[in-house]
């Protein structure tokens, strides 16, 4: 018997009381579905992650991990977000299995992409990515948010994958250099892709919730977007530099104007002098701040402390994949 790789499906849960116990058996069944396709391990698991609940999901996790030893959970001591709870999750699972796959808790996602990601694992690939094709179901204000949301980070410097949420396989070997990413601020999708590795997407129809509501209003989804572009990017100090050059040689042009009209008698004495003195304040005090901005810029990244190169091959080393499992039980 061939050796497979172990899957471990991280699910972030926060207040899902009444979608996880819809969700849950959907999850242990699509695993058992992967294993006798022999795609995956018999020895997978799924990962659910109670982000400091206030209802009985915890509770919910617990009854799922007595009854099925495919079912585990892990609990965090408070409620710290979406990013931090599926982050907790990859690096819970990182040692213990060869790849994982990070999906929402409410069954919007469409648990049958899984079967793809395996399959483009399988063929190399370290990460994948899914991408919703169609925003059908969601109202055309979320839809015209979200679109927004991706040309904004894009824009500003942070490359996102368009359309991906954080509905994606990663290899247990990228976990282990994403771990290197020590910062606080984080920001799943946009970081994922610094790491490298050869990666894939896979399309799949983005449905409406099975049950409960959204934590995703459009504050939250805002202060995602702006934590993003904050924390992947220093574009916006740029553009103030930017405007700092482009105010300084507006400002030489009114000079220029505003002595012109002196030399020809068509202005009252002191207009010169002082239209003189605003734009060339205005402009220096621009740059100024655009060129301190590139240093406190520098030394923001600096302190992330990001990897500075990551290998993913070496010629005297074999490229195969070395499965955690040598056999499977069956
Ligand atoms: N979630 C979480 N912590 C939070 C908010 C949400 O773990 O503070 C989980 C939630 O249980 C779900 C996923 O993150 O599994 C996505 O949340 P939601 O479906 O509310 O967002 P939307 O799909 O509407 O953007
Ligand atoms: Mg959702």
């Amino acid at each position: 018997m061939e050796a497979r790789p172990v899957l471990w499906i991280v699910v972030p849960c926060y207040n899902e009381e009444k979608v996880l116990p819809l969700t849950a058996p959907l999850f242990v069944r699509k695993l058992a579905q992967l294993a006798d396709d022999g795609k995956i391990s018999r020895s997978s698991r799924v990962l659910f992650v109670n982000d400091g609940s206030k209802d009985s999901t915890w509770e919910i996790i617990r009854e799922l991990a007595a009854n099925d030893e495919r079912c585990l959970g892990i609990c965090q001591s408070r409620n710290r977000g979406h990013q931090n709870a599926v982050l907790a999750g990859l690096m819970e699972a990182k040692d213990r299995c060869d790849i994982t796959i990070s999906i929402d808790c409410d069954g919007q996602d469409d648990i049958d992409a899984m079967d793809r990601m395996v399959d483009e694992y399988l063929d190399g690939c370290e990460v994948v990515y899914g991408v919703r094709s169609k925003r059908d179901t969601d109202t055309w204000f979320k839809r015209f948010t979200a679109e927004s949301f991706y040309k904004l980070m894009k824009s500003m410097g942070a490359e996102v994958v368009f359309n991906h949420a954080d509905y994606r396989l990663i290899s247990a070997r990228v976990l282990q250099h994403f771990a290197d990413f020590e910062e606080v601020n984080i920001f799943l999708r946009g970081m994922v892709p610094l790491v490298g590795f050869r990666s894939g997407t896979v399309t799949y129809e983005r449905s409406a919730r099975l049950a409960g509501e959204s934590h995703y209003p459009l504050r939250k989804m805002l202060a995602l977007a702006f934590n993003g572009i904050t924390s992947l990017s220093v574009k916006p100090i740029n553009i103030i530099t930017g405007f700092g050059v482009g105010f300084s040689i507006l400002g030489l042009l009114l000079m220029i104007w505003a002595i012109v009209e002196a030399c020809l008698g068509n202005t009252v004495a002191g207009w010169t002098s002082t239209i003189c003195i605003i734009c060339l304040l205005g402009g220096i005090q621009l740059i100024s701040l655009g060129v301190i901005g590139q240093y406190i810029g520098k030394t923001y990244l600096e302190t992330k402390r990001r990897p500075r190169y990551i290998i993913s091959e070496r010629t005297w080393e074999k490229p195969e994949r070395h499965w955690l499992e040598e056999d499977d039980p069956e």
